[in-house]
């Protein structure tokens, strides 16, 4: 294990750097400018593992994200950092893009990136993306939903959420896994509470131990499993989103008082008030995410638990191949057999839809026309 020199004081928090041959971990803190918890908690681990001269067994990389928000304590400066990730190159390049202080974040931390996964396969690096929210909440994960990154999320005593990539365009987690690799996104707990630190500094500890970098048996990676436990409710259960209310750039919103994230509501209870007009909930389910800050257009989602059964059935079925088996149904076609995109008729095929697809792991959506949906296969094999 060597302190390897820091390339860019303000962008490396810390940089172990391992063997060729050992699995690397590369965590992104701050890529919202106000959500500072894991930058303090990367600092903290890397002095502990430098102090107490603790063996890393692998490549371990901690980055600040978006840099010139987290100096004035802003989600953003021009553009949401975690919403541009699968902006067109060649448009980048316009006269005003050079302005933009996130497209430049955003190469820098691309060519980190695009250094690590250079000559490496799918399991041998693992990307993390932390952050915190503005409401109060319990530490959760959120990965998109493919077999890998399930088996990761497992190994954590906290409650993993599927499908924000459906709802969010150009997030870094949906960017990395087109890559072909591992991401997961954790959140902390809420951006001003100290006890998110904390849980940022556990699940940094816990990764390290589940990965093989650190030992199991040392007393930080016993705290943190315990102190993650003690928290999460819904430890080890996974979780889809089924909605999300999206406010408009014109819109004046605001979350009616005291929801918590992964609170149970009830149908016809008042949410959020938007240009005055009550939103009343149509739900009985839990309620996640709400917004409490004045940057953002997730106004909230709506969750509900994946049965197990329903867990184990779709890590069954995904081993075959699924492609040929869909198109036996009526109205489904192969759009592009190497990029997993299927071709479905909107008339025909209403009845099976989201949740069939969904658990065949076809998660992401795009309308092609007003009779035609494509939907994606988040697996690349
Ligand atoms: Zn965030």
């Amino acid at each position: 294990m060597e302190e390897i020199e820091k390339v860019d004081l303000s962008r490396y928090i810390c940089h172990f750097k391992g063997n060729k041959d050992q699995q690397t971990l590369l965590f992104v803190c701050g890529i919202h400018g106000n959500e500072p918890m894991s930058v303090l908690a990367m600092e903290e681990v890397s002095k502990e593992i430098k102090t107490q001269n603790i063996r890393i067994n692998g490549t371990f990389i901690g980055i600040r994200g978006n840099i010139k928000a987290l100096n004035v304590n802003e989600r953003y400066i021009d553009y949401d950092l975690n919403r541009i990730w699968f902006i067109d190159k060649s448009n980048e390049k316009s006269e005003a893009s050079e302005q933009i202080n996130e497209l430049a974040e955003k190469d820098e931390i691309l060519s980190i990136i695009n250094d690590l996964i250079h000559d490496k396969k799918q399991n041998e690096v693992i990307f993390f993306d932390l952050h915190t929210t503005s409401s109060p909440s319990v530490p959760f994960i959120t990965i998109n939903d493919t077999i890998s990154n399930r088996t990761i999320a497992k190994k954590y005593p906290l409650a993993t959420v599927f499908g924000i990539e459906e709802f969010l365009n150009g997030p870094l987690l949906s960017y990395i896994n087109e890559l072909g690799f591992n991401a997961v996104g954790f959140e902390g707990g809420q951006h001003i509470d100290p006890n998110s630190k904390e849980n940022h500094k556990a699940f940094i500890w816990l990764s390290l131990a589940n990965e093989g970098l650190i030992d199991p048996d040392l007393i930080q990676v016993k705290k943190a499993r315990e102190s993650l436990k003690a928290l999460s409710k819904d430890a080890y259960k996974f979780f889809e989103i089924t909605y999300r209310y999206e406010v408009l750039p014109q819109d004046h919103f605001k979350m009616n008082k005291g929801f918590n994230n992964f609170q149970s509501i009830k149908k016809n209870i008042p949410l959020a008030l938007s240009n005055e007009n009550e939103i009343i909930s149509k739900w009985n389910n839990r309620i996640f995410m709400p917004l409490y800050q004045s940057k953002g257009d997730d106004g909230f989602f709506i969750i509900r638990r994946i049965p197990s059964f329903f867990l184990g059935l779709s890590k069954f079925l995904r081993r075959y191949n699924i492609e040929s088996f869909l198109t036996l149904l009526p109205g489904v076609a192969i759009f592009d057999k190497k990029k997993h995109i299927l071709v479905v008729n909107n008339n025909v095929a209403r009845l099976l839809r989201n949740e069939i697809f969904h658990l065949f792991g076809f998660r992401q959506k795009i309308r092609h026309s007003k009779d035609l949906t494509l939907y994606i296969r988040r697996e690349k094999q």
